[in-house]
């Protein structure tokens, strides 16, 4: 969460700084602020809200060639213009923007207190300024490294001070932190959409690294003082990829290019005429992974539904033995990983620090670690033995979308490869793959149907409470049609297993309560249509989404939404589409910032 930009170079910095928020802005938006330091003196704009307000409150002529600039995500303190990034120490000598927790917080503020230091500000951030103020050496670098020791908890941090101007110091501890490298420029930045229009060369800091960039270089150390000598890494992502490119929201955006991603994904993959897969990035563990006596699947939100979804594709295909943990849980529970255990951690960004710090807890107790990222060179994907990326293209909106869809074709590929190697005969795997070969251009037909989906959000959307019910394959698509319209819209909703909804919520069913239904022809649409029934004969409102052709569920549901058919481990895919779009619209009818909800921010790298 939070978006960090520095920018140490021959240009004036702050417009560089503000597109570099702007870019940030999806990783959080409670706040914002910009440090400039030049002429002995650092200078800082803070504000509550968007960056557009932060934009009002700044002197756009300030021509200062270093600064660094936040958009923040609370933590600690509430999101007001005080509490917001960067934060200083008493003698303003020293400006500091940080993502992440610092733990002890409370220990170091009391030690600061005893010292007379006094505090302005509510955050766990400030004791980091006053800390480095009051350790300070005359050497920015030294004492920044000095602070760190003393300080537990996560961080991604940039810091300034008006005694060394032209300098940044950044330093990394399970929060993303990269520097991109221009001509007579560096750009430190938590995410790379921030650098992507001045560079695409660009230095990823691992945990407990530090960087110091000036006009003189870059140079990376431990935090331990050793030098680090770190490779240059080309980014892989286009300037148009972050861009909205017409579309009125990136939501929308990544829900219409679900059909190309996915393409992109299954590309040099799937070879659906001889019935075999392509993993490059499992080819080293591929002994090992086909040999799992037990596979564990641990993400969260919308990837936790993903997950959901890879279970019964794993179970179903591969016949190995498969659960789903939340990463949060996981980490805690004290979980048993035996000889033969694959852990598989699933997150878009590859940061989420929950997801990050169960695949480190897997991989201690000896699991093979694998990893199912969208973001190439985060830090999962660095931490785990081996992986598949999405290639699915950067995903802006905060509701996930096109990275659920490709978590889902990935771990069919894994649940297809693992199958093939154990006892998948070819026809039945050329009949996957050919079916998922033509996922995308059947996902381009579900799209077709927005005007449809656009009417269900209009005829519902003044209703409060929604279910989702679906089950088998769709249960975790109910799960995830719920979870889209709640993040977005601020309508209350719940996904469940249809047959759980006679075992207690169906004393919630009045004739108010929309109620979709995702009843797909599979091998449980006759229970599901007496689940249909169920609801019916308590006045509820049936909203289905059913497989083209079917005519018994228009007779039953008061709105259908068709898609078209497919094998039944791969429906997920097409019936997701239609309720992301009923989800967009609805925030849309609502007035909702579908890209920017409340509360919420791309890639949670806080735990
Ligand atoms: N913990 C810090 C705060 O609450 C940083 C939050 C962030 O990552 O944006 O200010």
């Amino acid at each position: 969460m939070c978006g960090i930009v520095g920018y140490v170079g021959t240009k004036q910095a702050l417009p560089i700084l503000i597109e570099g928020l702007k870019r940030l802005e999806y990783r959080g938006y409670d706040s914002a602020g910009v440090a400039l330091v030049a002429d002995d003196a650092i200078r800082i704009t803070k504000s509550a809200g968007r960056i557009s307000v932060l934009e009002q409150c700044l002197d756009h002529d300030d021509n200062a060639i270093t600064g660094i600039a936040h958009t923040r995500w609370a933590t600690h303190g509430a999101p007001n213009d005080i509490n917001a990034h960067p934060h200083t120490d008493q003698s303003e000598r020293f400006a500091v923007v940080h993502n992440g927790i610092i733990e002890n917080y409370r220990a170091l503020r009391t030690y600061l207190q005893n010292q007379g230091v006094e505090f302005k500000t509510d955050t766990d951030t400030e004791v980091l300024a006053q800390l480095i103020a009051l350790v300070y050496d005359g050497n920015l670098e030294e004492t920044v490294r000095k602070a760190l020791h003393e300080v537990r908890g996560t961080y991604g941090i940039a810091v300034v001070c008006k005694d060394e101007p032209g300098v940044i110091v950044a330093a990394k501890r399970g929060s993303p932190l990269l520097v991109g490298i221009g001509e007579d420029e560096y750009i430190v930045a938590s995410d790379a959409s921030a650098i992507l229009a001045h560079t695409s060369q660009v230095v990823y800091l691992e945990d407990d690294e530090m960087v110091r960039v000036s006009q003189d270089g870059l140079r990376t150390t431990t935090l331990e003082d050793i030098p680090v000598t770190k490779r240059i890494q080309e980014i892989e992502w286009t300037l148009d990829q972050i861009e909205l490119g017409g579309h009125e929201h990136f939501m929308l955006k990544e829900i219409y290019e679900q059909d190309a991603a996915l393409q992109n994904c299954m590309r040099g993959r799937i070879d659906a005429e001889n019935g075999t897969i392509h993993l490059g990035g499992i080819a080293d563990v591929a002994r090992e992974l086909t040999r799992a006596k037990r596979i564990i699947l641990t993400g969260c939100g919308t990837a936790w539904h993903a997950g959901l979804v890879g279970e019964y594709l794993i179970e179903d295909l591969a016949r190995i033995p498969c659960e789903v943990e939340y990463a949060s849980e996981f980490r805690y529970r004290n979980p048993i990983i035996e000889d033969g255990t694959v852990v598989i951690a699933i997150s878009q960004s590859g940061e989420t620090a929950d997801t990050l710090a169960a695949l480190e807890e897997a991989k201690q107790r000896g699991a093979l670690a694998l990893g199912v990222v969208n973001v190439v060179g985060s830090s999962i994907a660095r931490t785990t033995d081996a992986g598949i990326y999405l290639h699915v293209g950067p995903e802006i909106g905060v509701a996930s979308t096109k990275a659920f869809s490709g978590q889902v074709v990935v771990l069919s590929m894994i649940a297809s490869y693992l199958g093939r190697r154990r006892h998948m005969s070819q026809p039945a795997a050329e009949q996957l793959l050919s079916a998922l070969d033509r996922i995308p251009a059947q996902i381009t037909s579900v799209l077709e149907q927005n005007d449809a989906c656009k009417k269900v959000a209009q005829d519902y959307v003044d209703r409060e409470n929604w279910l989702y019910l679906g089950r088998g394959y769709q249960y975790p698509v109910a799960l995830e049609g719920a979870l889209k319209l709640k993040e977005i819209s601020y309508i209350h909703a719940e996904g469940l297993a249809a047959a759980e909804m006679k075992h207690g919520p169906i004393a919630l069913i009045t004739d108010d309560m929309p109620v979709v239904f995702i009843a797909t022809q599979g091998s449980q649409y006759d229970k599901v249509t007496s689940n249909i029934e169920e609801v019916r004969s308590r006045g509820g409102r049936v909203i289905a989404i059913a497989t083209e052709g079917d005519r018994q569920i228009a007779e039953l549901a008061e709105a259908v939404i068709y898609v078209p058919d497919t094998l039944e481990p791969l429906q997920p895919l097409l019936t997701v589409i239609p309720l992301q779009l009923i989800a967009y619209h609805a925030a849309v009818l609502r007035g909702c910032n579908v890209d920017k909800p409340r509360n919420l921010a791309k890639s949670v790298t806080v735990e």
